[in-house]
C-alpha cells in the first residue's frame, strides 16, 4: 500500500534518550526552495506514493519550512578523530535527524536533512550545503547501493534562492538521507572522551537493542557488537577497494557503526587505475589515498575499541577482536576479486595473479571499470586489449590468467555471464558527476536524472547510452574536489 507523507509512521526512537544526546530544534527555512531530484526507489523504502502533493510537501519540508508531523528534528551530539587528531566537539553542524520511521515490512528508517540550518554543533559554519555537494551525495549514495555496497540512501535534493558562501556565491540546498542509522563510531567517543559514563552504556544498550538484537541477551554482548563492527567495516572497505571507490574522509565521524558507506564528500572512483589516489584535493598528506583506506578501516576500528573501553574492561578481549580485521579483510577482498577475475573456487596462486593484475593496471594507467569489463569479454581467439598500452607487458599475465581460468570447467561464455554481473559498465565518475551539477545550476535537472538511469542498473548495457561509460575527457581527469561543501 502506498501512503502520503503525513501517514509516515514515526518512531522516533533516539529522541527518547536523554536530552545528552542531541538538542532538539527545528531546520531554519531557505527562500524558495525547488525540488532538484527526486528517487523512486528510496521513496519505495518509506511506501511513499510519489505524487504531485507529496513531492510539493517534500519540497516545503526540506526547505524548512514545514515540519512533518509526528517528527521530532534533533541534532545529535558526537565527536571523532579528524584526519588522525581528536575533535572533541562536532555534532550535527547542518544536519538534522527528522525522525525515524517504520514501513510497511517493519524496517526502520531514520530520515535526516543535511543542510538544515545552524544547530548549536556549527562552530563556524554557516548549518547550510550547496548543490553541488548535495546533488553528489545523491547520486553516490544510489550508485553504490546499486553496486551492492552498503551505504545510506538519498530520497531528494532540494535547492533555493538563499545564498551560501563557499568560494563564489552558492545556493544552499538541502538533501533529505536516508539511512539505518545516523549512530557513527564518534558518538561513542564522545561520551568516552567526555567521561560520561552512564550515557556510554546508555548507547550502547541503545544500539545493540535496536541495531545490533540479536545480540541483546548475550552476557559478551559489548565484545560481539565490537566484533560485528568489525566484520562489517572490513567487509565495506574491500567492497570499496574491489569497485574502485575512494571516500575521501574516513574520519570516524564519517563511520557508521552499521559498516555502510556514510558522509559523501570529495569521493571519487578510480579512472586510470592508480593505487595512490587522492581524491580528497584537501587531503595534503594523503591520509586517504585509496590504498590507505583497509588500514585506515582497522585505525578507524582501534578508535571505536578505545572508545569502548570504560564499558568492557578487558582491553585484551578488545584488541583480540581488533586483530581478526586484517585477516578478514584480506579474505573478502580477495574473494571480491577472484569474482571480479571470473575464478571458480580460490586456489593459493590466485592472489599473486590479482597483485600481478593490479600492479599492471597502476603502471600503464588502464582504466579500472573498463578493464574488467573488457576481461569478461576475453577468449584466446580474442585477446585485444586497447585499454592496456603496452600489450606486451600484459601478455605474460593474460597466459598465467588463461591457464587459470581453464581450470574453472565452464566455457567462456558462462565466464563471461558471470563476470558480467559483477563487473560494472557504469560507475559515478566525478566528470559524469560535474556534468550533471553544472546543468543543474542553471536550473536543468535532466542530467541527474539520464545518469542515474544507468547508475540504478550499471551491470546492464544500456546500448542507448554507452556514452556515460566512456573515460574522462581531461578536463575530466583534472578535477579538483576538496571538503568544501
Ligand atoms: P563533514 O566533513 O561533512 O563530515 O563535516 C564534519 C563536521 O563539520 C560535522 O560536524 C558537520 O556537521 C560540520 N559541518 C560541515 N559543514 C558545515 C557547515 N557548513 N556548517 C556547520 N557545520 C558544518
Ligand atoms: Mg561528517
Amino acid at each position: 500500500m502506498r501512503i502520503s507523507l503525513d501517514q509516515l509512521n514515526f518512531n522516533n526512537r533516539f529522541g527518547q534518550l536523554p536530552e545528552v544526546f542531541y538538542t532538539r530544534l527545528q531546520a531554519t527555512p531557505l527562500d524558495n526552495p525547488k525540488l532538484v531530484a527526486i528517487s523512486q526507489k528510496a521513496a519505495d523504502l518509506l511506501d511513499l506514493e510519489l505524487n504531485n502533493t507529496c513531492k510539493e510537501q517534500l519540497t516545503q519540508v526540506c526547505g524548512g519550512s514545514t515540519a512533518l508531523e509526528d517528527s521530532d528534528p534533533l541534532a545529535m551530539v558526537y565527536s571523532g578523530h579528524q584526519f588522525g587528531s581528536y575533535n572533541p566537539q562536532l555534532g550535527d553542524g547542518r544536519g538534522l535527524l527528522l525522525g525515524e520511521v517504520t514501513n510497511s515490512k517493519g524496517e526502520s528508517w531514520d530520515l535526516h536533512l543535511k543542510g538544515a540550518g545552524t544547530t548549536p554543533y556549527s562552530r563556524f559554519g554557516d548549518g547550510r550545503a550547496v548543490l553541488r555537494s548535495c546533488i553528489r551525495e545523491y547520486l553516490a549514495s544510489e550508485a553504490l547501493f546499486n553496486l551492492g555496497i552498503p551505504t545510506t540512501r538519498a530520497l531528494c535534493v532540494v535547492t533555493s534562492d538563499t545564498p551560501v558562501y563557499r568560494e563564489t556565491e552558492e545556493r544552499g540546498s538541502t538533501l533529505l538521507r536516508l539511512a539505518k542509522t545516523h549512530i557513527r563510531f564518534g558518538h561513542f567517543e564522545y561520551f568516552c572522551y567526555t567521561k560520561q559514563q552512564d550515557a556510554l552504556k546508555a548507547l550502547a544498550e541503545f544500539t545493540i537493542q535496536n541495531y545490533f538484537s540479536e545480540l541483546s541477551d548475550k552476557d559478551d554482548k559489548y565484545i560481539l557488537f565490537f566484533k560485528s563492527v568489525v566484520e562489517r567495516t572490513a567487509r565495506m572497505i574491500a567492497l570499496w577497494q574491489s569497485n574502485g571507490f575512494a571516500h575521501g574522509v574516513m574520519n570516524t565521524d564519517n563511520m557508521s557503526i552499521l559498516g555502510e558507506t556514510f558522509d559523501y564528500g570529495p569521493y571519487g572512483f578510480q579512472d586510470d587505475f592508480n593505487w595512490h589516489y587522492i581524491c580528497n584535493h584537501s587531503d595534503h598528506s594523503g591520509r586517504y589515498a585509496f590504498s590507505q583506506q583497509p588500514d585506515i578501516g582497522y585505525w578507524n576500528c582501534g578508535r571505536l575499541a578505545q572508545a569502548l573501553v570504560p564499558l568492557i574492561d578487558d582491553v585484551e578481549a578488545l584488541q583480540k577482536v581488533l586483530d581478526i580485521y586484517p585477516q578478514l579483510y584480506s579474505d573478502q577482498y580477495l574473494s571480491l576479486m577472484s569474482k571480479k577475475l571470473g575464478l571458480l573456487q580460490q586456489e593459493p596462486e590466485d592472489a599473486d595473479l590479482i597483485k600481478d593484475l593490479l600492479q599492471l593496471l597502476h603502471e600503464q594507467s588502464a582504466d579500472y571499470t573498463l578493464f574488467f569489463r573488457a576481461l569478461s569479454d576475453y577468449s584466446p581467439d580474442h585477446e585485444s586489449f586497447e585499454l592496456i598500452s603496452k600489450p606486451e607487458s600484459f601478455r605474460n599475465w593474460l597466459k598465467d590468467y588463461d591457464n587459470r581460468i581453464r581450470r574453472n570447467l565452464e566455457s567462456d561464455q558462462q565466464r563471461h555471464s558471470r563476470m558480467q554481473q559483477v563487473n560494472p559498465k557504469y560507475i559515478l565518475r566525478n566528470y559524469l558527476a560535474q556534468n550533471a551539477i553544472e546543468k543543474a545550476e542553471k536550473g536543468d535537472y535532466s542530467e541527474i536524472e539520464q545518469l542515474m538511469t544507468v547508475l540504478q542498473s550499471p551491470y546492464d548495457e544500456h546500448p542507448e547510452l554507452g556514452h556515460y561509460a566512456q573515460k574522462p575527457p581531461k578536463w575530466g581527469k583534472e578535477l579538483e574536489i576538496s571538503c568544501s561543501s
